[in-house]
């Protein structure tokens, strides 16, 4: 470790009990699969603590459960992922675990990336697509017709906002464009999205009336051809991609909640980890300033989550 990086750490080491800085290292607590971790004691409080780096109290390390996220959102089901651990890991890992960390990392990133604005173009395309999720494994036939609306930014094809919802209402469509309206503020002037007479009035009242222009502040520009027929090509094209990706999505069959926070675990996988084949890079990478530098950015957006 270099003088700087030391330093740094100094710096940003924090009481989790008094919240002040004054603390200094104390010893390693040695845990089983993590190796070696840091501990630190408080000069105020005099408290001994270690550092959440967002694997706090896990019982495995890091770079194991970063792996099992990307297996996953590449198309690996958990069962699979687990059956690899079992063959190369000495602490096995239940696939129900698998489950529970995609759904616990992809809510602790996304509380950080959910807040970062977007630098995007003009066109901002909206869409919903209806998902089938089953109450249980047991009864294969009582399903649930779910929601997912979602938003992409036609330019840098960074998707805005995608929330997964068990009905399509305004309560939803309303919470999908708010997001959308925070993120790319000073940026999306024309929203498209189909047919569905909800979109209108909210857009409206989203963006609100320039009485000085005597016009609505966001153009509504409504594509009537139906879909899967030419119908807004770049949401289009994204929604496909996911089909292809959820059918393997066994968490799905459970609920709302944990088929939302796969779905947010999905949207950090297409903006961030993956290349994307049109633009040859990250969207991220066009959309927003942020810079990732480990080669394994699942682990590094779960550090910045926790340090933002
Ligand atoms: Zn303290």
């Amino acid at each position: 470790m270099t003088k700087q990086s030391n330093k740094d750490e100094k710096k940003k080491v924090v009481c989790p009990c008094c919240n002040k800085e004054s603390t200094k290292k104390d010893g390693k607590r040695k845990t089983q699969n993590r190796g070696l971790i840091q501990r630190y004691r408080c000069l105020d409080c005099n408290r001994r603590f270690v550092v959440d780096d967002g694997f706090f109290r896990m019982r495995n390390h890091p770079k194991k459960i970063t792996c099992a996220i990307d297996l996953f959102y590449k198309g690996v089901s958990t069962r699979k992922v687990q059956e690899h651990f079992q063959a190369f890991y000495p602490h096995n890992s239940h696939n129900t675990t698998i489950y529970r960390w995609v759904v616990k990392y992809s809510n602790m990133i996304s509380g950080f990336t959910d807040k970062i604005k977007i630098k995007g173009g003009a066109e901002v395309q909206v869409d919903e697509m209806e998902y089938h999720r089953r109450f249980s494994h047991k009864n294969k036939n009582v399903v649930s017709k779910d929601w997912f609306i979602d938003s992409i930014d036609v330019q840098t094809r960074f998707l805005v906002s995608a929330k997964y919802f068990n009905s399509r209402g305004q309560n939803e469509i309303k919470e999908i464009l708010g997001e959308v309206r925070y993120k790319t503020e000073g940026y999306t002037t024309t929203i498209t999205t189909d047919g569905w007479k909800a979109y209108e009035k909210i857009i409206k009242r989203t963006w609100g009336y320039n009485n000085k222009v005597g016009k609505h502040n966001m153009k509504h520009n409504i594509v009537m051809a139906s879909k899967g027929d030419g119908f807004n090509i770049y949401i289009e094209r994204l929604h496909n991609s996911i089909r292809e990706r959820t059918v393997t999505f066994r968490g799905f069959h459970g609920s709302v909640e944990s088929a939302d926070s796969i779905m947010k675990g999905y949207a950090i996988f297409y903006n961030f980890i993956r290349k994307h084949q049109s633009i040859k890079c990250c969207p991220y990478e066009l959309a927003t300033d942020l810079k990732l530098e480990n080669p394994n950015k699942w682990l590094e957006l779960i550090e910045m989550s926790k340090r933002n």
